[in-house]
């Protein structure tokens, strides 16, 4: 009997799990603007159950789409129909996330870190980890660390940023978030070894420590809590917040399409299902409207930085117009000199409603989103050993921003 419960408790624990058995992830190619629009209808058809990784854009590039078992034959069948080239790039996901969970259990067995020195950098942790690391990281440093409350998310979880500041009052400002969607765990880990990074610089690193004198550093980890806590414990590859929709039995906001610049036009979707839901209003989601309003009542952010994975680029606004932002130039600019990502910036692609062309529309001029690690083998499954070389290469590009900002007052 105690062996058969012993069993069952096993089973739900597992059951616990949404399982990504047989799906795949398949990368596309549009190779011209039929096939453009034809993998559009796919994009916009919900039968299939279709989650895109990276979403339709241009003739030539990639779109990669996570198919549920059920749905693969028809899916296939209706590309190879229309003679729409594709390729296989992951086989099997629950593999992946198999293997994943092996590692960070792994893991797990060593014991907590009792300081950021013994913090394990290169690996995936719950989000009680880095909120403790946090808490260490501004109990070790608390000459130039502080910890902010910003606001709750919907589950009453704290938006905690930390502040990295060496005196003055409400000097100009950098702003870095990472993980507004919980599933691109390379983010919230490289804003973990950022902080760090910030901490073991200051003082040794020339520029850095420049911009230290003159600016403080605003770095908000875990942007979306309740979606990181549920990627670890019930879903994967959940990538919204938590909240409740009014009328639908679907969870969940994009907040990367619920700011007030463009809101609820192309690139955002009205349907509560969608992964790109836009929300019932801008600003609905308390996850945004936090960092809206610490914004707004700072006044006096020159550089907002807003980290996603994955498909390594730097964007520029705007997402929601056709029209070019007057800086773009400056954009390239920054790139050319550093050996960062792959040197080329984009403007963000149609998406209303996004997190920098708000910000933009604020006067912070140097407002950039990143796609961090990789370009398409593992996509959001990226392997914990790729953390730290993430992290590395995009605080090159992320101290290009920041001195420039410096650099450049305005
Ligand atoms: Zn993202």
């Amino acid at each position: 009997m105690r062996g058969l419960l012993a069993f069952a408790a096993l089973f739900v624990a597992v059951l616990g799990k949404e399982t990504y058995e047989g799906h795949q992830v398949l990368r596309i190619i549009p190779k011209d603007d039929v096939q453009l629009s034809l993998i559009k209808d796919l994009e916009d058809s919900i039968e299939f159950e279709l989650d895109f990784w990276r979403g339709v854009t241009d003739v030539a590039t990639p779109v990669d789409v996570r198919v549920p078992f059920h749905s693969l034959q028809s899916v296939k069948i209706y590309l190879e129909t229309q003679d729409i080239v594709y390729s296989i790039m992951i086989e099997d996901l629950q593999v992946m996330l198999d293997y994943e969970q092996e590692e960070m259990e792994s893991a797990a067995r060593v014991a907590e870190p009792r300081n950021t020195d013994s913090y394990d950098y290169s690996r995936y942790h719950p989000i009680n980890e880095i909120y403790s690391f946090q808490d260490m990281l501004v109990a070790e440093n608390p000459n130039m660390v502080s910890k902010i409350v910003i606001g709750q998310s919907y589950q009453g979880r704290p938006l905690n940023v930390l502040k990295f500041s060496t005196g003055g009052t409400n000097r100009p400002a950098i702003w870095i978030d990472t993980g507004i969607h919980s599933r691109e765990w390379v983010t919230q880990a490289s804003g973990t070894w950022f902080a760090k990074k910030i901490v073991t610089d200051y003082g040794r690193d020339p520029a850095l420590t420049a911009i230290l004198n003159k600016m403080d550093i605003f770095l908000e980890i875990v942007t979306n809590p309740d979606g990181y806590y549920y990627t670890h414990n019930s879903n994967r590859m959940w990538r919204k917040t938590r909240k409740p929709n009014p009328g639908s039995s679907c969870v969940g906001v994009d907040p990367n399409r619920n700011w007030d610049a463009g809101f609820g036009g192309p690139g955002a979707s009205r349907n509560p299902c969608s992964e790109t839901y836009h929300g019932p209003s801008a600003h609905s989601e308390s996850e945004v409207r936090s960092i809206v309003d610490f914004v707004k009542s700072h006044g006096n952010f020159k550089s907002f930085v807003s980290i996603h994975s994955y498909s390594q680029m730097l964007l520029y606004p705007y997402g929601y117009t056709k029209t070019p932002v007057r800086d773009q130039n400056e954009c390239s600019q920054l790139m050319l000199h550093k050996n960062a990502l792959n040197n080329t910036c984009f403007a963000v692609d149609q998406a209303s409603g996004g997190t920098i062309d708000w910000t933009y529309n604020q006067g912070i001029k140097y407002s950039y989103t990143f796609e961090l690690r990789d370009t398409g083998r593992y996509g959001f499954i990226l392997p914990a050993n790729q953390i730290i070389p993430t992290a590395t290469e995009t605080w090159l590009a992320l101290m290009a921003i920041m001195d420039h900002t410096y650099k450049n007052p305005y």
